[in-house]
C-alpha cells in the first residue's frame, strides 16, 4: 500500500482552500492560470479529469520524483471552455484549487503568484502582517507588489521572471484563523 502523502491530504492544502474560500477572482481576469502555467497532477488526479473527458487527458507531458509519476497538461489547459470557464470544475486537478498559492520547494512554505487574486490576497496579507507589528504597509511594498502585478498581466502569466512570494505555513495559518474570525 501506498505512504505517499498527497497535496490534498496536507495542512497546506487546508490553509490555501481556506484563505481562498473568503476571496474571489476578478471576473476581469482572463484566466492566465489555465493558460500559461504547468497543471501537473498525480495518478488520482488524473484518473478523476478524465472521467469528464478521456480523450484530453492523453497529451501529457510527465516526471517521475522519489518514484512518484506526475503529468502536466499542455497549455492552454483543454478543458478551459471559449468562455474562460473551467469545463471541469468538479473534477479539477489539486494544483488548480489552490492557485494562486503554489507548493515551494523550501520546505514549510508556500508561495503566491502575483496574479489579480493574488495581489488582492498579497495586499491583505501584508496589512494583517503589520497590523500584528501595529505599523503601515511601506509605500515600497505597495510599489513592489503593483511592479510584480504588472509583469505577470503583461506577459499573460508565461514568462514570469519574479518567483512567487513566500510564506511560512505557520504564519499563512494565522492569517487563515483571522480571516476566518472576521
Ligand atoms: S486564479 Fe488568478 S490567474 Fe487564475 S483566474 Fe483567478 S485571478 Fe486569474
Ligand atoms: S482543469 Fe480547469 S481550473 Fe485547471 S487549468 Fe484546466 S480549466 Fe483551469
Amino acid at each position: 500500500m501506498s505512504t505517499k502523502i498527497r497535496l490534498k491530504d496536507t495542512i497546506i492544502y487546508q490553509i490555501a482552500t481556506n484563505i481562498l474560500s473568503h476571496y474571489e477572482c476578478p471576473s476581469d481576469c482572463p484566466a492566465h492560470c489555465c493558460k500559461a502555467k504547468t497543471i501537473e497532477m498525480d495518478a488520482i488526479d488524473l484518473k478523476e479529469l478524465s472521467n469528464v473527458s478521456k480523450a484530453k487527458t492523453e497529451d501529457l507531458d510527465f516526471r517521475v520524483t522519489n518514484s512518484t509519476t506526475y503529468y502536466s497538461l499542455k497549455n492552454p489547459c483543454p478543458f478551459l471552455s471559449e468562455s474562460g470557464k473551467c469545463g471541469a470544475y468538479e473534477y479539477r486537478p489539486t494544483i488548480c484549487r489552490i492557485y494562486p498559492f503554489n507548493t515551494s520547494p523550501e520546505p514549510g512554505m508556500f508561495t503566491i503568484d502575483p496574479c489579480k487574486m493574488g495581489i488582492i490576497i498579497l495586499c491583505d496579507l501584508y496589512k494583517h502582517m503589520m497590523e500584528i507589528e501595529k505599523e503601515s504597509v511601506p509605500e515600497h511594498v505597495y510599489i513592489a507588489l503593483k511592479e510584480c502585478s504588472d509583469i505577470f498581466e503583461r506577459n499573460k502569466g508565461i514568462a514570469y521572471n519574479v518567483t512567487g512570494f513566500g510564506f511560512s505555513i505557520e504564519y499563512l495559518k494565522i492569517f487563515s484563523d483571522y480571516l476566518n474570525s472576521k
